[in-house]
């Protein structure tokens, strides 16, 4: 069954992408795999799906012990300085980084793998309260700081838009981070390389394509909704 929905929402991004002038390739999708079990992931497997993310530093770590080492798994969660460690040797990319405090916690643990760990910068496009990430104004200044670091690749930038009932509504946020993306990979700041845009899950990423995302993360039209047993869920 999650083979079915991938390939409905591949097909619907592909559309996305010929509606907008863009190519296809350039968008990639994301399996978002938070609180699925492993079987579920190895269903997509034969497909050659490889790209998955999760939100937990934890289970990223359980799950790539399990599968094949070919994935490559995106750490989209909120991050703790003391979890780095689960994370650095197994994703190919931070999406979530929100504080100098934790770029340089990557940074000296990805030191210590003599590895240069490929992130995004977190940006809270939207202004909400309860979201973490990096105010739009704040985010060249952030990203200039942060290129210091010898351990770490800026890559681009990264959102959660908020909860909406209309698709629509988040397309101004999509299109203010493109321009954000554009403006700071025009400024071309030393050790950084804007070629990432991560916007849009099951509820826009139509519309996040349309604006220009070039990594969708999309869980629950994938792999159905999710269950929180007795998991205590953090903002
Ligand atoms: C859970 C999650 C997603 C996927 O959400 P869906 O609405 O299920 O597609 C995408 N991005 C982040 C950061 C998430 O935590």
């Amino acid at each position: 069954m999650s083979i079915e929905n991938y390939r409905m929402v591949r097909q619907k991004i592909d559309e996305a992408c010929l509606r907008s002038g863009r190519n296809k390739d350039d968008v990639t999708l994301i399996a978002v795999s938070k609180t699925k079990p492993v079987s579920m992931i190895e269903e997509l497997l034969p497909e050659g799906v490889i790209n998955f993310g999760e939100n937990k530093p934890q289970e990223l770590k359980e799950k790539y012990e399990q599968l094949p080492k070919n994935l490559r798994w995106h750490m989209i969660g909120h991050l703790q300085r003391n979890k780095v460690k689960y994370v650095i040797e197994r994703s190919c990319m931070i999406h979530s980084v929100d504080s100098i405090r934790l770029a340089q916690a990557i940074d000296e643990e990805a030191g210590k793998h003599d590895l240069i760990m490929p992130v995004l910068v977190e940006v809270n496009i939207a202004q909400e309260d309860t979201k973490f990430g990096i105010k739009a104004d704040e985010t060249f200044d952030f990203i200039k700081e942060i290129s210091a670091c010898d351990n770490i690749k800026v890559n681009g930038l990264m959102t959660i838009a908020p909860f909406v009932e209309n698709p629509e509504e988040n397309r101004i946020h999509f299109r203010n981070l493109y321009k954000l993306f554009i403006d700071i990979k025009d400024r071309n700041v030393d050790n950084v390389n804007m070629c990432s845009l991560s916007m849009g899950m099951t509820n826009d990423y139509e519309v996040a394509v349309e604006e220009g995302a070039t990594l969708v993360r999309v869980g629950t039209g994938i792999f159905g909704e999710r269950t929180y047993n007795n998991q205590v869920q953090i903002k």
